[in-house]
């Protein structure tokens, strides 16, 4: 469980005087977990081969039902084929399970008294203490980036009443196993079963969420559910039919080359030509910075790769503010259809944003900041031709 040196990222050669300095966008020092790029030291490399160190526990008042292995194989191969498909095949992550068996933990499931997903609860430093413990003689955690923790389904309450999965990331003080830091663990309980029958297709999808924390990427989730941000991120929506992660977290994570992203951050007209975000190769992103916090973030969306349920493709228009912290609502996608009901009825999605593109003949303006984007024109590949204008 290597203390997740950011290693060479492609962003780090990004300097605030560059061409995309301006869009280098971050939060206050207070931000937890912020939509700034770069992403802080401290958590796991979201680039090249990613090594996750997979156990399965169980308790004597829960104990695991049928193989171990099972569980793991809700999980995979589908976890690791997401991260390819996402990633372009940037990301080549490998799930291992040196321990095959159930990990039996020494106190039982009520004794660590995790009653809600809150990776600051004594109980989740104990877990995590007892798990390096039981593990450690048949595990070197130095051979590993992240941890997953897969836990016994019939631990704790269902998934449809309290959702424990819960993730510690880029952790100071975590416990330490063979000298380094498990300060990047990903815990997964229950199951995402909404009884809707396709658990057996999405139910998996809770671990890229979860793992997504554990690469430095905040929770788009308010107490309003998914009205921030839709299905157009797998930190806003998990549950339900599979999707992808905004054009922002991929070049956040090191997935899109600085040729792919467009800073607009100069006065006056200019043209852009967008390609499918699903799709490998070509320009996937323009942020228009509004100061060096905040700024529109522009991309096209359409049914391709991870993106399974996009009923309306076009251009996806939203504002990324670094200093708003994970769960708060960071990022905000702007609907061209308000109060349309949306054009999905796909269960566990939110609908209203489900049509928000904006599609050829469309624009958004903010009259305020003075920007405007124009989507003037889509091509027969349906590669879209966008003009972005600004004081
Ligand atoms: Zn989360």
């Amino acid at each position: 469980m290597g203390s997740a040196t950011a290693g060479a990222r492609p962003l780090g050669a990004l300097s605030r005087s560059s061409a995309h300095g301006p869009c280098l966008i971050s939060g206050r020092a207070e931000v937890q977990m912020s939509e700034g790029i770069p992403t802080p030291g401290g958590y796991a490399r979201s680039t090249g081969t990613v090594r996750a160190l997979t156990l399965m526990i169980d308790f004597s008042d829960a104990p695991g039902k049928g193989r171990a292995l099972d569980r793991f194989n809700e999980f995979f191969p589908q976890t690791r084929e997401w991260f390819r498909t996402s990633s372009y095949g940037r990301l080549d992550y490998r799930p291992e399970t040196p321990i095959a068996d159930w990990l039996r933990m020494p106190k039982s499931f009520q004794a660590y008294g995790i009653e809600r997903g809150a990776p600051f609860d004594p109980g989740y430093r104990r877990l995590v203490q007892d798990i390096v413990a039981e593990a450690d003689p048949k595990v070197d955690f130095r051979e590993y980036d992240l941890l997953n923790v897969l836990v016994t389904p019939n631990a704790g309450p269902s998934a449809l009443d309290t959702v424990l999965s819960v993730t510690f990331a880029g952790n100071n003080e975590a416990p330490m196993a063979d000298g380094v830091s498990v300060a990047n663990a990903s815990f997964v309980y229950s199951r995402q079963d909404d009884g809707s029958g396709s658990y057996e297709k999405t139910g998996y999808r809770v671990l890229p969420h979860e793992n997504g924390h554990v690469f430095g990427l905040p929770d788009l989730y308010t107490q309003e559910g998914g009205a921030a941000v839709g299905h157009w991120d797998i930190m806003s929506e998990d549950w339900g039919a599979n999707n992808d992660l905004l054009g922002w977290h991929k070049w956040k994570l090191g997935w899109l080359d600085t040729t792919q992203v467009t800073c607009a951050s100069a006065p006056g007209t200019t043209e852009h030509t967008l390609t499918p975000l699903a799709r490998p190769g070509g320009p996937k992103l323009i942020f228009i910075p509004l100061d060096r916090h905040t700024g529109y973030a522009v991309e096209l969306r359409t049914r391709d790769g991870n993106d399974e349920t996009v009923c309306r493709p076009g251009v996806l228009i939203y504002k990324v503010d670094a200093d708003v912290d994970t769960g708060h609502g960071p990022v905000t996608v702007y609907d061209s259809r308000r109060d349309s009901g949306g054009c999905t009825r796909s269960p566990n999605v939110h609908a209203e944003l489900s049509d928000a593109t904006f599609t050829p003949g469309e624009s958004f303006e903010d009259r305020g900041r003075g920007v405007r984007v124009v989507v003037a024109g889509a091509d027969l590949e349906g590669n879209h031709v966008v003009r972005v204008t600004r004081r």
